[in-house]
Protein backbone atom coordinates (compact mmCIF):
# COMPACT_ATOMS: atom_id res chain seq x y z
CA UNK A 1 0.00 0.00 0.00
CA UNK A 2 1.45 3.60 -0.50
CA UNK A 3 2.60 5.42 2.30
CA UNK A 4 1.89 8.91 0.45
CA UNK A 5 -0.60 11.05 1.58
CA UNK A 6 -3.09 10.13 -1.20
CA UNK A 7 -6.49 8.88 -0.08
CA UNK A 8 -6.17 5.16 0.24
CA UNK A 9 -9.28 4.76 -1.88
CA UNK A 10 -9.57 6.51 -4.95
CA UNK A 11 -12.81 6.12 -7.02
CA UNK A 12 -12.25 8.76 -10.16
CA UNK A 13 -15.75 8.51 -12.46
CA UNK A 14 -16.63 5.51 -12.13
CA UNK A 15 -19.58 4.02 -14.04
CA UNK A 16 -21.37 1.34 -14.24
CA UNK A 17 -23.87 -0.37 -16.28
CA UNK A 18 -25.52 -3.55 -16.75
CA UNK A 19 -27.17 -5.28 -19.68
CA UNK A 20 -30.72 -6.72 -18.68
CA UNK A 21 -33.66 -7.82 -20.40
CA UNK A 22 -35.14 -4.35 -20.31
CA UNK A 23 -32.28 -2.73 -21.83
CA UNK A 24 -29.37 -0.90 -20.14
CA UNK A 25 -29.42 0.24 -16.75
CA UNK A 26 -26.88 2.77 -15.28
CA UNK A 27 -26.13 1.34 -11.24
CA UNK A 28 -23.44 3.89 -11.43
CA UNK A 29 -23.59 7.48 -12.86
CA UNK A 30 -20.02 9.00 -12.68
CA UNK A 31 -18.95 8.50 -9.15
CA UNK A 32 -16.00 10.55 -8.03
CA UNK A 33 -15.36 9.05 -4.22
CA UNK A 34 -12.21 9.06 -1.93
CA UNK A 35 -11.47 7.56 1.06
CA UNK A 36 -8.60 8.26 3.13
CA UNK A 37 -6.47 5.39 5.57
CA UNK A 38 -8.51 5.26 9.07
CA UNK A 39 -11.72 6.23 7.84
CA UNK A 40 -14.54 4.29 9.28
CA UNK A 41 -17.56 5.23 6.47
CA UNK A 42 -21.12 3.98 6.35
CA UNK A 43 -22.79 3.94 2.70
CA UNK A 44 -26.26 4.04 2.69
CA UNK A 45 -28.95 4.48 0.65
CA UNK A 46 -32.14 2.98 -0.53
CA UNK A 47 -32.91 -0.74 -1.42
CA UNK A 48 -30.76 -0.30 -5.57
CA UNK A 49 -29.52 2.81 -5.25
CA UNK A 50 -26.29 1.22 -6.11
CA UNK A 51 -24.60 0.15 -2.75
CA UNK A 52 -23.62 -3.65 -3.61
CA UNK A 53 -22.46 -2.25 -7.01
CA UNK A 54 -20.45 0.74 -5.22
CA UNK A 55 -18.69 -1.77 -2.78
CA UNK A 56 -17.89 -4.42 -6.02
CA UNK A 57 -15.74 -1.62 -7.42
CA UNK A 58 -13.59 -1.41 -4.58
CA UNK A 59 -13.51 -5.18 -3.67
CA UNK A 60 -12.81 -5.69 -7.39
CA UNK A 61 -15.61 -8.45 -7.57
CA UNK A 62 -16.93 -6.60 -10.58
CA UNK A 63 -15.71 -4.25 -12.64
CA UNK A 64 -16.43 -0.31 -14.08
CA UNK A 65 -17.95 -0.17 -17.15
CA UNK A 66 -15.86 3.20 -17.44
CA UNK A 67 -13.31 4.74 -15.22
CA UNK A 68 -10.70 4.09 -12.65
CA UNK A 69 -10.93 2.18 -9.14
CA UNK A 70 -7.12 3.12 -7.68
CA UNK A 71 -6.45 1.48 -4.20
CA UNK A 72 -2.75 1.94 -2.74
CA UNK A 73 -0.66 2.00 -5.70
CA UNK A 74 -2.87 -0.16 -7.49
CA UNK A 75 -5.37 0.41 -10.13
CA UNK A 76 -7.51 -2.05 -10.21
CA UNK A 77 -8.35 -2.55 -13.56
CA UNK A 78 -4.79 -3.33 -14.65
CA UNK A 79 -4.80 -6.53 -12.37
CA UNK A 80 -5.53 -9.88 -14.40
CA UNK A 81 -7.84 -12.65 -11.97
CA UNK A 82 -5.34 -14.34 -10.55
CA UNK A 83 -2.96 -11.13 -9.22
CA UNK A 84 -6.58 -9.82 -8.14
CA UNK A 85 -7.30 -12.63 -5.86
CA UNK A 86 -3.54 -12.33 -4.21
CA UNK A 87 -4.16 -8.68 -4.00
CA UNK A 88 -7.40 -9.26 -2.76
CA UNK A 89 -6.13 -11.99 0.01
CA UNK A 90 -3.23 -9.58 0.99
CA UNK A 91 -5.34 -6.11 1.03
CA UNK A 92 -8.82 -6.92 2.01
CA UNK A 93 -11.15 -8.25 4.69
CA UNK A 94 -14.48 -8.70 3.07
CA UNK A 95 -17.42 -9.07 4.98
CA UNK A 96 -21.09 -10.29 3.82
CA UNK A 97 -24.47 -9.75 4.85
CA UNK A 98 -24.88 -14.02 5.64
CA UNK A 99 -21.46 -14.73 7.42
CA UNK A 100 -20.83 -17.14 4.76
CA UNK A 101 -18.48 -19.35 7.09
CA UNK A 102 -17.83 -23.17 5.68
CA UNK A 103 -20.29 -25.23 7.53
CA UNK A 104 -17.98 -28.49 8.19
CA UNK A 105 -15.41 -26.45 9.29
CA UNK A 106 -15.15 -25.41 12.80
CA UNK A 107 -14.67 -21.20 13.87
CA UNK A 108 -11.28 -22.10 14.28
CA UNK A 109 -10.53 -23.35 10.87
CA UNK A 110 -12.57 -20.79 9.17
CA UNK A 111 -10.37 -18.23 10.44
CA UNK A 112 -7.07 -20.05 9.13
CA UNK A 113 -8.86 -20.91 6.34
CA UNK A 114 -7.53 -17.45 4.77
CA UNK A 115 -4.36 -17.59 6.35
CA UNK A 116 -3.35 -20.32 4.19
CA UNK A 117 -4.75 -19.54 1.07
CA UNK A 118 -2.42 -15.99 1.48
CA UNK A 119 0.25 -17.61 2.90
CA UNK A 120 1.60 -14.20 4.48
CA UNK A 121 2.14 -15.75 7.78
CA UNK A 122 4.48 -18.73 8.32
CA UNK A 123 2.26 -22.39 9.15
CA UNK A 124 3.78 -22.07 12.61
CA UNK A 125 1.99 -18.76 13.27
CA UNK A 126 -0.77 -19.11 11.96
CA UNK A 127 -3.04 -20.80 14.75
CA UNK A 128 -2.06 -18.34 17.45
CA UNK A 129 -2.96 -15.22 15.26
CA UNK A 130 -6.15 -17.01 14.23
CA UNK A 131 -6.76 -17.96 18.35
CA UNK A 132 -5.76 -14.61 18.92
CA UNK A 133 -8.00 -12.57 17.04
CA UNK A 134 -11.24 -15.11 18.57
CA UNK A 135 -9.66 -14.10 21.89
CA UNK A 136 -9.90 -10.27 20.76
CA UNK A 137 -13.64 -10.73 19.92
CA UNK A 138 -14.78 -12.83 22.53
CA UNK A 139 -14.92 -15.82 20.86
CA UNK A 140 -12.41 -18.31 22.20
CA UNK A 141 -14.93 -20.35 23.81
CA UNK A 142 -16.23 -21.40 20.38
CA UNK A 143 -12.89 -21.97 18.40
CA UNK A 144 -13.79 -25.45 18.28
CA UNK A 145 -17.28 -25.23 17.66
CA UNK A 146 -18.91 -25.28 13.95
CA UNK A 147 -20.39 -22.39 12.96
CA UNK A 148 -24.23 -23.74 13.46
CA UNK A 149 -23.58 -24.05 17.33
CA UNK A 150 -23.35 -20.51 17.39
CA UNK A 151 -25.79 -17.54 17.17
CA UNK A 152 -26.45 -15.44 14.35
CA UNK A 153 -24.25 -12.61 16.12
CA UNK A 154 -21.92 -14.88 17.42
CA UNK A 155 -21.06 -16.22 12.98
CA UNK A 156 -21.25 -12.58 11.95
CA UNK A 157 -18.95 -11.59 14.02
CA UNK A 158 -16.79 -14.90 13.55
CA UNK A 159 -16.88 -13.92 10.34
CA UNK A 160 -15.11 -10.89 10.88
CA UNK A 161 -12.53 -12.54 12.60
CA UNK A 162 -12.07 -14.59 9.55
CA UNK A 163 -11.83 -11.31 7.82
CA UNK A 164 -9.38 -10.18 9.79
CA UNK A 165 -6.91 -12.95 9.19
CA UNK A 166 -4.38 -11.63 7.04
CA UNK A 167 -4.69 -8.65 8.69
CA UNK A 168 -5.98 -6.61 6.04
CA UNK A 169 -5.82 -2.75 6.03
CA UNK A 170 -9.21 -2.24 4.42
CA UNK A 171 -12.25 -4.17 5.77
CA UNK A 172 -15.45 -3.76 3.71
CA UNK A 173 -18.80 -5.14 4.64
CA UNK A 174 -22.06 -5.15 2.55
CA UNK A 175 -25.05 -4.84 5.71
CA UNK A 176 -23.31 -6.63 8.14
CA UNK A 177 -25.70 -6.16 10.62
CA UNK A 178 -28.80 -6.98 8.67
CA UNK A 179 -29.28 -10.09 10.62
CA UNK A 180 -28.25 -9.42 13.73
CA UNK A 181 -30.40 -7.75 16.71
CA UNK A 182 -29.81 -4.46 18.09
CA UNK A 183 -27.25 -5.44 20.72
CA UNK A 184 -25.48 -7.47 18.34
CA UNK A 185 -25.39 -4.81 15.89
CA UNK A 186 -23.97 -2.06 18.71
CA UNK A 187 -20.95 -5.37 19.55
CA UNK A 188 -20.36 -5.11 15.24
CA UNK A 189 -20.05 -1.43 15.32
CA UNK A 190 -17.83 -1.51 18.69
CA UNK A 191 -15.89 -3.82 17.11
CA UNK A 192 -15.44 -2.11 13.45
CA UNK A 193 -14.65 1.58 15.69
CA UNK A 194 -11.72 -0.50 17.48
CA UNK A 195 -10.41 -1.34 14.16
CA UNK A 196 -10.74 2.18 12.96
CA UNK A 197 -8.87 3.47 15.69
CA UNK A 198 -6.10 1.03 15.02
CA UNK A 199 -5.71 2.63 11.63
CA UNK A 200 -7.74 -0.07 9.49
CA UNK A 201 -10.15 1.91 6.66
CA UNK A 202 -13.70 0.56 6.64
CA UNK A 203 -16.38 0.84 4.40
CA UNK A 204 -19.71 -0.64 5.55
CA UNK A 205 -23.24 -0.71 3.85
CA UNK A 206 -25.94 -0.17 6.18
CA UNK A 207 -29.37 0.46 6.40
CA UNK A 208 -29.53 1.68 10.22
CA UNK A 209 -29.09 5.12 10.51
CA UNK A 210 -28.56 4.78 14.37
CA UNK A 211 -25.63 2.27 13.42
CA UNK A 212 -24.63 4.76 10.44
CA UNK A 213 -24.15 7.24 13.27
CA UNK A 214 -21.38 5.46 14.92
CA UNK A 215 -18.88 5.74 11.98
CA UNK A 216 -16.76 8.75 11.69
CA UNK A 217 -18.41 9.75 7.97
CA UNK A 218 -21.90 8.74 5.96
CA UNK A 219 -21.82 8.83 2.01
CA UNK A 220 -25.54 8.81 0.97
CA UNK A 221 -26.21 7.05 -3.13
CA UNK A 222 -29.14 7.69 -4.74
CA UNK A 223 -29.88 6.46 -7.80
CA UNK A 224 -26.30 5.58 -8.74
CA UNK A 225 -25.15 9.21 -7.90
CA UNK A 226 -23.62 10.97 -4.84
CA UNK A 227 -25.21 13.20 -2.78
CA UNK A 228 -22.80 15.80 -1.13
CA UNK A 229 -21.94 14.92 2.50
CA UNK A 230 -22.18 18.44 3.72
CA UNK A 231 -25.75 19.09 1.99
CA UNK A 232 -27.10 15.19 3.35
CA UNK A 233 -25.67 16.19 6.34
CA UNK A 234 -27.25 19.75 7.18
CA UNK A 235 -30.87 18.75 5.69
CA UNK A 236 -31.79 15.18 6.97
CA UNK A 237 -35.69 15.92 7.16
CA UNK A 238 -35.22 15.58 3.03
CA UNK A 239 -35.97 13.27 0.84
CA UNK A 240 -32.99 11.60 -0.93
CA UNK A 241 -34.39 12.72 -4.54
CA UNK A 242 -34.47 15.84 -3.17
CA UNK A 243 -30.86 15.67 -1.63
CA UNK A 244 -29.46 15.01 -4.97
CA UNK A 245 -31.32 17.23 -7.01
CA UNK A 246 -29.65 19.96 -4.32
CA UNK A 247 -26.15 18.87 -4.68
CA UNK A 248 -26.66 19.20 -8.65
CA UNK A 249 -28.13 22.92 -8.01
CA UNK A 250 -25.70 24.07 -5.65
CA UNK A 251 -22.44 26.26 -6.58
CA UNK A 252 -19.36 26.42 -4.32
CA UNK A 253 -18.45 30.01 -3.56
CA UNK A 254 -15.38 30.94 -1.36
CA UNK A 255 -16.21 33.86 1.14
CA UNK A 256 -13.10 35.94 2.59
CA UNK A 257 -12.71 36.46 6.46
CA UNK A 258 -14.78 39.18 7.78
CA UNK A 259 -17.08 38.95 5.06
CA UNK A 260 -21.22 39.71 5.50
CA UNK A 261 -22.45 36.60 3.54
CA UNK A 262 -26.35 37.24 4.09
CA UNK A 263 -28.05 39.54 5.92
CA UNK A 264 -31.88 40.87 6.65
CA UNK A 265 -32.72 42.19 3.44
CA UNK A 266 -29.49 42.00 1.51
CA UNK A 267 -28.78 38.26 0.28
CA UNK A 268 -28.20 36.81 -3.20
CA UNK A 269 -29.00 33.38 -2.40
CA UNK A 270 -31.69 31.31 -0.85
CA UNK A 271 -29.97 28.36 0.53
CA UNK A 272 -26.56 28.19 1.95
CA UNK A 273 -24.63 24.96 3.20
CA UNK A 274 -21.03 25.36 4.65
CA UNK A 275 -19.04 23.54 3.82
CA UNK A 276 -15.71 24.48 5.07
CA UNK A 277 -15.23 27.48 8.18
CA UNK A 278 -17.18 28.91 10.47
CA UNK A 279 -20.06 31.46 9.84
CA UNK A 280 -20.97 33.84 13.13
CA UNK A 281 -24.77 34.73 13.38
CA UNK A 282 -25.00 37.91 14.94
CA UNK A 283 -28.13 40.00 15.66
CA UNK A 284 -28.79 43.64 15.73
CA UNK A 285 -28.66 44.81 19.69
CA UNK A 286 -29.36 47.97 20.81
CA UNK A 287 -26.98 51.23 19.50
CA UNK A 288 -25.91 49.00 16.91
CA UNK A 289 -24.29 46.50 18.35
CA UNK A 290 -23.54 43.31 16.72
CA UNK A 291 -24.29 40.39 19.44
CA UNK A 292 -23.37 36.86 19.00
CA UNK A 293 -25.83 34.27 18.50
CA UNK A 294 -24.10 31.42 17.84
CA UNK A 295 -21.64 30.11 14.98
CA UNK A 296 -22.54 27.85 12.12
CA UNK A 297 -20.06 25.02 11.53
CA UNK A 298 -19.46 22.89 8.18
CA UNK A 299 -22.54 20.33 7.37
CA UNK A 300 -25.33 22.98 8.35
CA UNK A 301 -27.15 25.56 6.82
CA UNK A 302 -29.16 28.74 6.69
CA UNK A 303 -31.71 29.81 4.09
CA UNK A 304 -33.71 32.80 3.48
CA UNK A 305 -36.90 31.24 4.97
CA UNK A 306 -35.05 32.09 8.78
CA UNK A 307 -34.48 35.92 7.89
CA UNK A 308 -37.89 36.34 6.89
CA UNK A 309 -39.41 34.14 10.18
CA UNK A 310 -36.99 36.95 11.66
CA UNK A 311 -37.36 39.97 10.13
CA UNK A 312 -37.40 42.05 12.65
CA UNK A 313 -34.47 41.16 14.99
CA UNK A 314 -31.39 41.69 11.95
CA UNK A 315 -29.46 39.34 11.34
CA UNK A 316 -25.72 39.42 9.98
CA UNK A 317 -24.69 36.11 8.87
CA UNK A 318 -20.36 37.42 8.43
CA UNK A 319 -17.59 34.78 8.04
CA UNK A 320 -15.15 34.58 11.42
CA UNK A 321 -11.70 35.76 11.88
CA UNK A 322 -9.84 32.57 11.54
CA UNK A 323 -10.52 31.97 7.85
CA UNK A 324 -12.16 32.14 4.92
CA UNK A 325 -15.42 29.66 4.18
CA UNK A 326 -17.02 27.55 1.78
CA UNK A 327 -20.48 27.62 1.20
CA UNK A 328 -22.68 26.00 -1.75
CA UNK A 329 -25.35 28.06 -2.42
CA UNK A 330 -28.55 28.11 -4.20
CA UNK A 331 -29.52 31.76 -6.46
CA UNK A 332 -32.82 32.69 -4.72
CA UNK A 333 -34.55 32.79 -7.80
CA UNK A 334 -33.77 28.67 -8.12
CA UNK A 335 -34.37 28.58 -4.46
CA UNK A 336 -37.66 30.00 -4.60
CA UNK A 337 -38.31 27.66 -7.84
CA UNK A 338 -37.01 24.45 -6.32
CA UNK A 339 -39.48 25.08 -3.04
CA UNK A 340 -42.57 25.14 -5.44
CA UNK A 341 -41.39 21.98 -6.87
CA UNK A 342 -40.58 20.38 -4.19
CA UNK A 343 -43.60 21.55 -1.04
CA UNK A 344 -42.68 18.78 1.10
CA UNK A 345 -39.03 19.71 1.64
CA UNK A 346 -40.66 23.28 1.61
CA UNK A 347 -42.75 22.42 4.56
CA UNK A 348 -39.35 20.92 6.22
CA UNK A 349 -37.58 23.91 5.73
CA UNK A 350 -40.65 26.57 6.94
CA UNK A 351 -41.24 24.00 10.36
CA UNK A 352 -37.31 24.40 11.31
CA UNK A 353 -36.95 28.22 10.19
CA UNK A 354 -40.05 28.55 12.56
CA UNK A 355 -38.06 26.61 15.08
CA UNK A 356 -34.79 28.28 14.37
CA UNK A 357 -36.43 31.68 14.38
CA UNK A 358 -36.93 31.20 18.26
CA UNK A 359 -33.31 30.38 18.94
CA UNK A 360 -31.95 33.38 16.60
CA UNK A 361 -34.91 36.22 18.32
CA UNK A 362 -35.65 34.38 21.42
CA UNK A 363 -38.80 36.66 23.01
CA UNK A 364 -37.77 37.46 26.59
CA UNK A 365 -41.32 37.42 27.91
CA UNK A 366 -41.86 34.05 26.27
CA UNK A 367 -38.53 32.33 27.18
CA UNK A 368 -39.14 28.46 27.43
CA UNK A 369 -38.09 27.02 30.93
CA UNK A 370 -35.50 24.16 29.61
CA UNK A 371 -32.48 25.29 28.36
CA UNK A 372 -32.75 25.62 24.55
CA UNK A 373 -30.60 23.52 22.15
CA UNK A 374 -29.70 25.17 18.68
CA UNK A 375 -31.83 23.46 16.47
CA UNK A 376 -29.43 23.08 13.93
CA UNK A 377 -26.50 22.06 16.67
CA UNK A 378 -28.61 19.03 17.20
CA UNK A 379 -25.81 16.72 18.52
CA UNK A 380 -27.28 13.66 16.89
CA UNK A 381 -27.08 13.36 13.49
CA UNK A 382 -30.40 12.39 12.10
CA UNK A 383 -30.03 10.55 8.89
CA UNK A 384 -31.78 11.01 6.02
CA UNK A 385 -32.43 6.94 6.05
CA UNK A 386 -34.48 6.88 8.15
CA UNK A 387 -36.88 7.51 5.23
CA UNK A 388 -36.41 4.42 4.47
CA UNK A 389 -38.88 1.38 4.89
P1 LIG B 1 -28.29 -1.81 -3.38
O1 LIG B 1 -27.16 -2.62 -2.88
O2 LIG B 1 -28.19 -0.36 -3.07
O3 LIG B 1 -29.62 -2.36 -2.94
P2 LIG B 1 -27.38 -2.74 -5.97
O4 LIG B 1 -26.06 -2.10 -6.08
O5 LIG B 1 -27.42 -4.18 -5.62
O6 LIG B 1 -28.31 -1.90 -4.98
O7 LIG B 1 -28.15 -2.57 -7.36
C1 LIG B 1 -28.31 -1.32 -7.97
C2 LIG B 1 -29.18 -1.51 -9.21
O8 LIG B 1 -28.47 -2.27 -10.17
C3 LIG B 1 -30.46 -2.26 -8.93
O9 LIG B 1 -31.48 -1.70 -9.71
C4 LIG B 1 -30.16 -3.66 -9.37
O10 LIG B 1 -31.33 -4.30 -9.83
C5 LIG B 1 -29.19 -3.44 -10.52
N1 LIG B 1 -28.25 -4.56 -10.63
C6 LIG B 1 -27.34 -4.93 -9.71
N2 LIG B 1 -26.61 -5.98 -10.14
C7 LIG B 1 -27.07 -6.27 -11.36
C8 LIG B 1 -26.74 -7.27 -12.35
N3 LIG B 1 -25.74 -8.14 -12.14
N4 LIG B 1 -27.45 -7.26 -13.50
C9 LIG B 1 -28.43 -6.38 -13.73
N5 LIG B 1 -28.80 -5.42 -12.86
C10 LIG B 1 -28.14 -5.36 -11.69
MG1 LIG C 1 -27.07 -4.31 -1.67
Amino acid sequence: MSTSDRPLIQLTNVHKTFNTAAGQYNALKGINLTFSQGEFTSIMGKSGSGKSTLLNMVTGIDHPTSGVVRIGDEELHRMNESQMAVWRGRNLGIVFQFFQLLPTLTILENTLLPMDYGNIYPPAEREPRALELLRMLDLSDMADKLPAALSGGQQQIAAIARSLANDPPILVADEPTGNLDSRTAERVLDIFNQLALQGKTILIVTHDSSLARRSTRRVLICDGELVNEHIAHALPSLSHVQLLKLTKLMTPRRYETGVTVARQGALDAGLFVLTGGRVDILRQGEAKSLSLITTLLPGQYFSNLELLETELCDLTFRVTSDGPVDILCLPLAQFDQWLVENPSAENALRRSAAERSGFYCPQPRARPQEPRVAPFLATSYQDPLQQEG
